[in-house]
C-alpha cells in the first residue's frame, strides 16, 4: 500500500524476523511442523496442538457466559486450517469434569479463523465453573470462568483493568499476576494489541516483516503472536472479560474514519474492518458483537447482581476527528487552549450520538449502588502546562471537553449512584475526582475516576513532570509514571476500594508484584479518597 515503514521496522530486519520465530515457537511451547487435520470420516488428528492459542471467557450474566477459542496448529501461518472443524464444549462444576452442567458442539470454519464463540446458556447464577474444548483427538487447557449473581442478589464484585500490552516492550507479568489476583472479572480497556513498533526498551520483538498490520491476515497474526505468551493465556484462562479496544488495535490515534496519515477514508474503513473482524475473531465477544465490516457494536451494559451495574464503552469508532491537528496530519497534539477554538465547538463529540443516548438511559435507570464505566483513555483534565495557562492533550477526553461537560452534568442531572470511571490509554496511574467544570475548582465532584498504568507500554511522562501537574491539578489526587502494572477494584457494600498494582520490571520475565497506592470510595461520597 506504499505506507512508509518506520525506522525501527527497518532496523529490526530479518534477524529480527528469526528472533521472533524462535521466541514465539519457545513462549508457546509449540512445534513449528508443517500441520496437517485430515477432515472427513471420523475424527480430525493434528500434527501440532491446535489449541495453543488457549481458551478465554466473557460476557458473564447470571445464566451463561461466553466460551472462546481458536483452532490454530499453525498460528503464525494462517492457523493452518482450511476445512470446517467440529469441536465439542464443556462447561463442569468442578475441574476434572466429573459434575458436567452443560456441554454441546460447535462448527469452528475458516470464515472467521476456526474461532469459536459459544454462548453457553443454563447455568447457575454467582457460580464459578471449568470449561474445555475438545477437536477430534486434541483437548484444550482448562479455563476457569463464573456467572454473574442474580438481579435481587447482593454481592460484590473484584474485577482487575488492564490497558496497554506492548509485545515488544515487556514481558506478560502483570497479566500473570492478574490471573493469580483471585479477580472475578478482569476489564481490558484498549491497546490489547500494537500495529507499531517503538519504545527504547524492547525485549521481543513483533514480526518485522509485517511492519504496521493492514490486512486480515496481517491482524490474525499479531494476534496469534500475543496469545503466544502464556500470562496472558493464563490471565484469559483465569477469569471471564469484558473488552473495549482503543486506537492501536487498528492505527495509533484514528478517529471514526480518520487516519494520522490521513489515508483515504475508504482505504481506511478497509482496513478498520479487516482489524475489528481480527479482534471478534481473538475476544470472548457475544454474537451482538458481530462485526459488519467496518462496523462492530462493541459497548456493552452488564449487572452483577443488583449491586454492580458495568458500562463499557467505545470511544474511537465514532468519534469526531481530534480538533487542530497538525498540517496535514489527523491524530493528537498538545495543544493551549487559547491557540484551538475548535475545542470548544459543543458539535465534536466523542462517542456519538447514539452511543451517547444508549448511555444516559442506561445510566438513568441504573438503580445500582456502584455505577461503572469503563472506557479507553483519561477523562479527568490534565493540564500539562505548569503555571498559567492551559495545555491538554487531544485525544483523550480534554480534546472533547464538551463532550464531557455533557457527560458529567449527565452523571449529576439522573443522580447516577456512585459512579466510578475506569481507564488507561496514558501508561501512567491516575486518580482524579471528576467536577463537571473542571474550570471551576469549587464545582463538587460527581464521580472518582481510577486510570490505570500500561501492562507494559512505555510512558512519554517523565517522573518530574508528573509532580508539577499533580501540583497543578488539584483534582488529581495521584499521578505516577514510574510502573507497569494495573489496577484491582473491589466493590463492596460500604466502600469500593482501589489498588494500584505495579510489577517490578517490564523487562523482567519474572517480575515481582507489590502494591503502591491504594484508595476508597465511600458510598454516598463522589471521590476517591486515600485508604
Ligand atoms: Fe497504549
Ligand atoms: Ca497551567
Amino acid at each position: 500500500m506504499g505506507r512508509p515503514r518506520s525506522e525501527s521496522d527497518r532496523r529490526a530486519g530479518s534477524s529480527g524476523r528469526r528472533r521472533f520465530l524462535r521466541d514465539a515457537a519457545s513462549a508457546a511451547g509449540l512445534i513449528l511442523a508443517a500441520p496437517a487435520v485430515r477432515i472427513g470420516t471420523g475424527a480430525p488428528r493434528f500434527a501440532s496442538d491446535p489449541f495453543a492459542l488457549g481458551v478465554a471467557s466473557g460476557y458473564p450474566l447470571p445464566d451463561g457466559v461466553v466460551l472462546w477459542t481458536r483452532l490454530a496448529p499453525d498460528p503464525f501461518a494462517g492457523g493452518g486450517l482450511r476445512e470446517p472443524v467440529a469441536v465439542d464444549w464443556e462447561v463442569a462444576h468442578d475441574e476434572r469434569f466429573a459434575r458436567v452442567a452443560r456441554k454441546g458442539r460447535a462448527l469452528a470454519g475458516p470464515e472467521w479463523a476456526h474461532s469459536l464463540h459459544v454462548e453457553v446458556q443454563g447455568l447457575e447464577p454467582d457460580r464459578w465453573y471449568f470449561y474445555r474444548f475438545r477437536a477430534g483427538d486434541a483437548l484444550s487447557p482448562v479455563g476457569r470462568t463464573r456467572t454473574a449473581p442474580a438481579r435481587g442478589q447482593a454481592a460484590g464484585l473484584r474485577f482487575g483493568v488492564a490497558s496497554c500490552s506492548h509485545y515488544e516492550q515487556g514481558y506478560f507479568s502483570a497479566y500473570r499476576h492478574m490471573a493469580q489476583d483471585a479477580l472475578d472479572l478482569v476489564i481490558h480497556v484498549g491497546d490489547y494489541v500494537y500495529e507499531s513498533s517503538w519504545g527504547s526498551k524492547r525485549p521481543r520483538l513483533h514480526d518485522a516483516h509485517a511492519a504496521e498490520p493492514v490486512t486480515l491476515d496481517d491482524y490474525r497474526a499479531r494476534y496469534a503472536l500475543y496469545r503466544s505468551d502464556p500470562d496472558l493465556r493464563a490471565a484469559h484462562a483465569a477469569c471471564p472479560w469484558l473488552v473495549t479496544w482503543d486506537d492501536h488495535e487498528v492505527d495509533n490515534d484514528y478517529a471514526d474514519d480518520r487516519s494520522q496519515d490521513l489515508d483515504n477514508p475508504r482505504w481506511f474503513l478497509a482496513r478498520r474492518a479487516n482489524a475489528y473482524r481480527a479482534y471478534y475473531e481473538h475476544m470472548p465477544l457475544r454474537s451482538s458483537a458481530i462485526p459488519l465490516g467496518p462496523d462492530m457494536r462493541l459497548h456493552a451494559q452488564l449487572a452483577f447482581g443488583d449491586d454492580v451495574a458495568l458500562f463499557v464503552l467505545d470511544d474511537r469508532q465514532y468519534r469526531s476527528p481530534q480538533p487542530c491537528p497538525r498540517a496535514g496530519r489527523g491524530g493528537s497534539v498538545m495543544v493551549d487552549l487559547e491557540a484551538c477554538a475548535e475545542l470548544a465547538d459543543p458539535a465534536r463529540s466523542l462517542l456519538g450520538r447514539v452511543q451517547v443516548e444508549w448511555l444516559s438511559a442506561g445510566l438513568s435507570q441504573s438503580k445500582a449502588r456502584w455505577n461503572v464505566i469503563a472506557q479507553q483513555t483519561r477523562v479527568a483534565t490534565l493540564d500539562v502546562k505548569p503555571g498559567p495557562g492551559r495545555r491538554y492533550w487531544t485525544d483523550g477526553w480534554d480534546g472533547y471537553p464538551a463532550a464531557r461537560r455533557r457527560l458529567l452534568e449527565g452523571l449529576a442531572a439522573a443522580k447516577t449512584r456512585n459512579p466510578i470511571v475506569v481507564g488507561g490509554d496514558v501508561h501512567s496511574f491516575w486518580v482524579s475526582d471528576l467536577a463537571p467544570d473542571p474550570e471551576d475548582p469549587r464545582s463538587p465532584a460527581v464521580a472518582a475516576e481510577f486510570v490505570g498504568t500500561s501492562i507494559t507500554s512505555e510512558t512519554s511522562y517523565k517522573p518530574e513532570q508528573v509532580e508539577a501537574v499533580v501540583r497543578d491539578n488539584p483534582h488529581v489526587k495521584l499521578g505516577d509514571a514510574g510502573h507497569n502494572g494495573y489496577l484491582r477494584l473491589e466493590l463492596g457494600t460500604e466502600r469500593a476500594r482501589a489498588d494500584l498494582r505495579v510489577v517490578s520490571d517490564r523487562t523482567e520475565r519474572d517480575a515481582t508484584r507489590e502494591t503502591l497506592a491504594s484508595f476508597v470510595v465511600e458510598d454516598g461520597r463522589p471521590g476517591a479518597q486515600r485508604a
